[in-house]
């Protein structure tokens, strides 16, 4: 078994957003059933570490983020205490007294399970933090994102922990665009692998990050966007992993290997219409685990994005964390068409998507030589 790292503090639920999908619900729920599942707490199993995040230091936020937008948040929040109510940073992301702390803890959060697998404490990490981060860019904090937690480790691996190449795959429904955004012309040292893997963005928020995008300068063809058709499913994630994911990052050798994991694709979620199952989750970190033995000492770090049913949300991470333990238990659904996979969307994957993305990866990827 390998030692997992759990990442969660009380600061996570205090971003209050009241009334709205991406809620405290979705942590203390999620922190209950690991209690229930002797993840998490007094009674744990042995392999399974509960790690308290730091906080990061705005020299840190700034990696990846303007003053412009770290200054919005802070007097969003001093406005909530002054009103005593809640306040709008964009349309939907909404600030609470305790969000700019919140935030800093999510992030520092990220910087607290590095440092943990860095020094041996852990092998693999998932920290159940809130806010999220995958939708804000340089500037806007936005799609119920304050900071980018999973762009700001990047920059930790490659700054503190001196790394040249890290890999992140975003399987949340949404396209991580806040961190193609900023990572669209690549790094200034190292090297960046991102492949989001979302519901087509045609028919979900945000509305870009299409198999065309793909990087500029010495990022191009390491920017990837799979774009599923709504009612994909798991075999749809299957097909994706083993002809295009796995391949590159066969060919990538990535020394870390960090997830957007959202679980808003899941068919229970009621804002995304993705249709995967509960083991689409341990499947996604079972193939991970095997990169990451082979090239990145085993270290995968799991950040949370999105995932709006607060009843199910808990199953989906408790595989992820099983499969990050080398723990094959998971929660296992009927792998059929009943959980609305489409069997011509399963075809359209097949014959249409995959071979879009490889012949516009070609020219970067052996792979798809
Ligand atoms: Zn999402």
């Amino acid at each position: 078994m390998k030692n997992v790292g759990i990442i969660y503090q009380d600061i996570y639920a205090k971003h209050d957003t009241g009334s709205h999908p991406e809620c405290a619900d979705r942590v203390t729920h999620t922190i209950e059933q690991l209690k229930e599942n002797q993840m998490y707490g007094e009674n744990r199993i042995a392999h399974f570490k509960n790690i308290d995040p730091k906080k990061a230091t705005l020299e840190q936020i700034r990696w990846s983020h303007s003053n412009a937008l770290i200054n919005k948040v802070i007097n969003a929040v001093e406005s909530t205490k002054k009103r005593n109510s809640h306040a709008y940073i964009d349309g939907d992301t909404i600030a609470s007294p305790a969000t700019y702390d919140a935030a800093l803890y999510a992030t520092g959060g990220n910087f607290a399970s590095i440092d943990a697998i860095f020094s041996g404490e852990i092998d693999r990490g998932f920290v159940i933090c809130r806010p999220p981060g995958h939708h804000s860019n340089r500037d806007y904090a936005r799609g119920f994102c304050i900071f980018n937690n999973i762009a700001l480790s990047v920059e930790y691996l490659i700054r503190a922990k001196k790394l040249n190449r890290v890999a992140i795959i975003d399987f949340d429904a949404h396209a991580g665009n806040g961190t193609e955004e900023l990572f669209y012309s690549g790094l200034p040292q190292g090297e960046l692998l991102f492949i989001s893997i979302h519901q087509h963005p045609h028919t979900l928020y945000p509305g870009t990050c299409f198999v065309d995008d793909i990087g500029e300068g010495k990022q191009k063809g390491k920017i990837v966007n799979i774009t599923l058709a709504p009612y994909s499913g798991h075999q749809s994630v299957k097909l994706s992993f083993d002809q295009i994911i796995l391949p590159m990052l066969k060919e990538f050798k990535p020394e870390f290997i960090l997830c957007s994991a959202g679980f808003d694709a899941h068919h229970n979620d009621p804002l995304c219409n993705l249709s995967f199952i509960d083991q689409t989750y341990s499947y996604i970190i079972q193939e991970l685990a095997k990169i990451s033995e082979e090239f990145a000492n085993g270290r995968i770090q799991c950040t949370l994005e999105g995932g709006y049913n607060i009843k199910h949300l808990g199953n989906s991470i408790t595989n992820v964390i099983n499969s990050l333990a080398d723990d094959k238990t998971i929660f296992k659904e009927t792998d059929d068409f009943s959980r609305g996979q489409k069997a011509d969307i399963l075809e359209y994957t097949e014959n249409k998507l995959i071979p879009q993305l490889k012949a516009i990866l070609s020219p970067y990827w052996k792979a798809f030589k």
